[in-house]
């Protein structure tokens, strides 16, 4: 999960203000000042912090608020709605088709993450069936072909570049026409970047962009300069015309809150967030599921589209199965702990659910967690079936928890450790109850419906 830290502070504000026997004027301030701090820590520029609380302010009024209303969902909605508001990119210039050639060149400073996001951003459309291929007009700096290629081969995507060329335009036009020619329906561009803004870094873009006539110029940019990005941003989309923008390394810092925003107030659509330097560690950016997220809430379209994409065909429908009645055993509990341990990415799919994997697998403590996760493993050997299998709250009385201590060789604390654990998944899961379970190619309909 992006930016834990963020949505940790900003979730916690919000709880410790449901727990105050009265939320009044005094809990709703106290709220909202940490959720400004917050914000403010994450460098968010302190005038849109400042008009999220007016704004939250004067949607919330306490005193109209009849008794019986739920204030702190009304609260809570409003915050996400300021959230979004804040973070709200727009939509890009273009949306690349399926089976419809499209070119996409890639801008940025050196150092951003500019080739690597190039391959992440062919390999997310291959895994769709699209068939990307990547051109390397990246003369300037040394090693840009040789990392591409690597990258490329790896994924197995056709690649273009050459060590002897020095013209960019050459290659990138060259490139351009080869893959046209074999049908490739996302012709993707890398171009240099240098240490700074300067003339010939975008006089080179512009020529680039002359002789391939990209159909989307794609920004990326690093978050960890935080508010700074707004000038970048500022300064890219004069020089070429930036349809859309990637922000990279949104996993490492805690300043990228304030990258994201300070883009979108350059009316700049961000569409992807990298996450990571691995090929996969890259997520499709559509600003409700992220607030969701954020908050804690979950992001139900997110979810369905992982298990898609991570969970094994023939285990899909059990799981939805599973998921759709709402039911949680210490049994399945089991089973998805196996899951977990087994093939690794499902941890990718719980993060997508509130509560799931940002306190069971943090990420940055795999190790940890895994060991964790093990340990309550070996505790579930020592239950009966009727235990493992049972739906009543109550059949775990003292007797049979220190039955289970014995019969493992671990303190009683550590078995209520893990009953907590099974009942806080437990909570979680019973809000996927109701779920519908999709057709063969339903999938992404409902993930639109379960999102709306
Ligand atoms: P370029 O000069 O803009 O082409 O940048 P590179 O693609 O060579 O990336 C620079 C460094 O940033 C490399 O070490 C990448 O592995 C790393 N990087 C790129 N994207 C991400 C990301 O999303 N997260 C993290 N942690 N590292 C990234």
């Amino acid at each position: 999960m992006v930016l834990a830290q963020l949505g940790g502070s900003i979730s916690r504000a919000i709880q410790q203000m449901s727990n105050a026997t009265i939320i009044d004027e005094k809990a709703l301030n106290e709220c909202l000042n940490e959720i400004t701090r917050a914000l403010l820590q994450a460098d968010v520029q302190f005038k849109l912090v400042k008009d999220m609380q007016t704004n939250i302010k004067k949607i919330v009024n306490l005193d109209d608020l009849a008794a019986g209303h739920n204030k702190r969902r009304i609260i809570q909605q409003a915050i996400f709605n300021e959230l979004c508001k804040m973070l709200d990119p727009g939509k890009p210039s273009f949306t690349p088709k399926k089976g419809k050639t499209s070119v996409v060149m890639f801008v940025g400073l050196q150092g951003s993450g500019k080739t690597t996001t190039c391959t992440k951003y062919a390999y997310y459309h291959q895994k769709k069936g699209w068939k990307p291929a990547l051109v390397c007009a990246d003369t300037f700096r040394a090693g840009a072909f040789d990392q591409l290629k690597q990258n490329a081969t790896k994924a197995k995507i056709p690649f273009y570049g050459s060590y002897m060329e020095s013209d960019p335009v050459k290659i990138a036009e060259e490139g351009v026409e080869r893959f046209k020619k074999e049908n490739c329906d996302l012709i993707i561009v890398d171009t240099s970047g240098r240490h700074k803004q300067e003339a010939a870094l975008f006089e080179e873009m512009r020529q680039v962009s002359e002789a391939t006539k990209p159909d989307l110029v794609i920004f990326v940019m690093d978050s960890s300069i935080g508010q700074a990005a707004f000038d970048q941003a500022q300064a890219f989309k004069q020089s070429v015309s930036v349809g859309a923008v990637i922000i990279t390394k949104m996993d490492g810092h805690a300043r990228g809150g304030g990258a994201l925003s300070a883009v979108a107030a350059t009316k700049s659509p961000v569409i992807f967030i990298g996450t990571g330097e691995h090929m996969d560690e890259f997520e499709v950016f559509d600003v409700k599921p992220f607030v969701s997220r954020l908050l804690g809430m979950g992001d139900l379209s997110g979810f369905m589209d992982k298990i898609q994409e991570v969970v094994p065909m023939d285990q899909q429908p059990e799981l939805l199965q599973m998921l759709s009645e709402g039911t949680f055993t210490l049994r399945i509990m089991y089973e998805q702990f196996q899951n977990l341990l087994k093939m690794g990415p499902i941890g990718q799919v719980f993060s997508m659910l509130p509560g799931f994997s940002s306190e069971l697998m943090p990420k940055g403590r795999e190790k940890e967690s895994q060991a964790k996760i093990k340990r309550y493993m070996t505790m579930m050997d020592s239950m009966t079936n009727e235990e493992l299998d049972s739906t009543n709250p109550k059949l775990m009385n003292e007797s049979r928890v220190m039955r289970i201590a014995r019969g493992c060789g671990r303190p009683i604390r550590d078995v209520m450790e893990m009953l907590d654990e099974y009942k806080r998944l437990a909570k979680v899961w019973s809000k996927m109850k109701g779920l519908k379970i999709p057709k063969k190619g339903e999938m992404s309909a409902l993930s639109r419906n379960m999102n709306a």
